[in-house]
């Protein structure tokens, strides 16, 4: 039919290639990886396999990788993980406040319960700098957690920079690159990085499957009860989706500089068609163009979302909706300040390679229906 998706940063379509992997693996292989019959070993080396390959993707090696349920418990494991068992060396945290809640109320969890310290680092001029990461660093910091991009503004972070200052400083350095990863390279080991957490979903694999790198095995577990993942993350792994996320990330990865290109192309086809009605971007120099976080003057964000859900298109206040009321974004509170107009004005568009020039032009064609321009 004619809806049109724009919110491709809530979560993105399934690949072909990632449902055919997973199918195949439904269909053929229903062994427990950790059993040591014939069937059991079947599945063991599908998972060895999906392991290397990602490893591979990544520039690391099989033994760093941990297979989670996805973003939110990768950055659980990571931030919990590490904080708890890293307590007698200090109890400092710095973050920033555009983290995603799944970061900030899993410091906030250590905070409240362990009497952690947390530095919450605001943007400057819409951006976070390393600069204000290295003045945040005390001796008794032991972790620094930033995401690599926004989920709501695309805005990316200095991640190369604060892994080398990190390399003078022993804080671990987490990273939530659930919204990067498939869209540009990353090498952990290259970026200083000890930590990385990434979310299958959001590079068009399934849903509910992820991983964490870890540069070491210098953490505590977080779910307990088996010796899977190097005892590091118990329960039966979910091959299937294991198998879907590492054939989505693959495809991603290969063609990721033409699909840049193609987004690329989709934000100044559609940026050129505004012309004529007045319109902001809410993010800082340094982006990635699969997210705009766009504001349209005197329109309430909640209505245009509405209208255009009428319309057939899907877009996202990029906020978190909860009962289906839209709470206002604390990312863009902390770039522009609480009583900022666009905090009431502002929508996510977000992009995937699905999406088509002719979808940003009934977009455009839409919006301009709305607004009247
Ligand atoms: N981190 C970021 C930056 C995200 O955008 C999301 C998803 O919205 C998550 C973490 C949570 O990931 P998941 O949905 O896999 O738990």
């Amino acid at each position: 039919d004619s809806l049109i998706y724009l919110d491709n940063a809530a979560t993105t379509p399934m690949s072909a290639v990632a449902i055919s992997a997973m199918t195949k693996v439904m269909q053929e292989t229903h062994g427990n990886p950790s059993s040591i019959h014939g069937h059991g070993r079947q599945a063991g080396k599908l998972l060895r396999e999906a392991r290397q390959e990602l490893a591979q993707l990544l520039e690391t090696k099989p033994q760093h990788i941990f297979f989670t349920s996805g973003g939110t418990e990768g950055n659980n494991t990571a931030i919990i993980g590490y904080c708890l068992r890293h307590q007698e060396q200090g109890k400092h945290i710095i973050t920033t406040a555009i983290e995603h809640h799944a970061v900030l109320e899993t410091i906030d969890y250590l905070v409240q319960h362990f009497g952690f310290e947390v530095t919450i680092i605001q943007p400057k001029n819409q951006e976070i700098t390393a600069q204000q990461i290295q003045e945040a660093l005390r001796k008794d910091t032991i972790l620094v957690s930033t995401m690599f991009a926004n989920n709501e503004t695309g805005n990316l972070l200095p991640i190369a920079e604060i892994g080398q200052i990190l390399k003078q400083h022993p804080a671990a350095y987490h990273v939530d690159a659930v919204q990067a990863i498939g869209k540009i390279p990353i090498h952990p080991e290259e970026l200083g990085i000890d930590f990385l957490t990434a979310s299958a979903h959001k590079f068009h694999g399934p849903k509910g499957i992820g991983f964490l790198y870890a540069s070491s095995m210098d953490f505590d577990s977080y779910l307990h009860g088996g010796d899977q993942e190097q005892k590091k993350r118990a329960g039966t792994e979910n091959l299937a989706a294991i198998v879907g996320m590492v054939a989505a990330l693959k495809e991603d990865l290969e063609k990721q500089e033409e699909h840049f290109q193609h987004i690329q192309n989709l934000e100044t086809v559609f940026l050129a068609e505004l012309e004529g009605i007045q319109y902001y971007l809410n993010r800082g120099q340094h982006h990635l163009p699969y997210v705009l976080n766009i504001g349209f003057s005197s329109q309430k964000n909640d209505l245009l979302l509405l209208r255009l859900d009428l319309a057939g298109i899907s877009i996202s206040t990029g906020s978190a909706c909860t009962a289906g009321i839209v709470q206002s974004s604390h990312v863009l509170e902390a770039m522009y300040g609480a009583n900022s107009e666009r905090l009431k004005e502002s929508v996510r568009i977000s992009l995937s390679p699905e999406n088509t020039v002719e979808d940003l032009h009934t977009l455009a064609k839409t919006l301009k229906e709305i607004i009247g321009g």
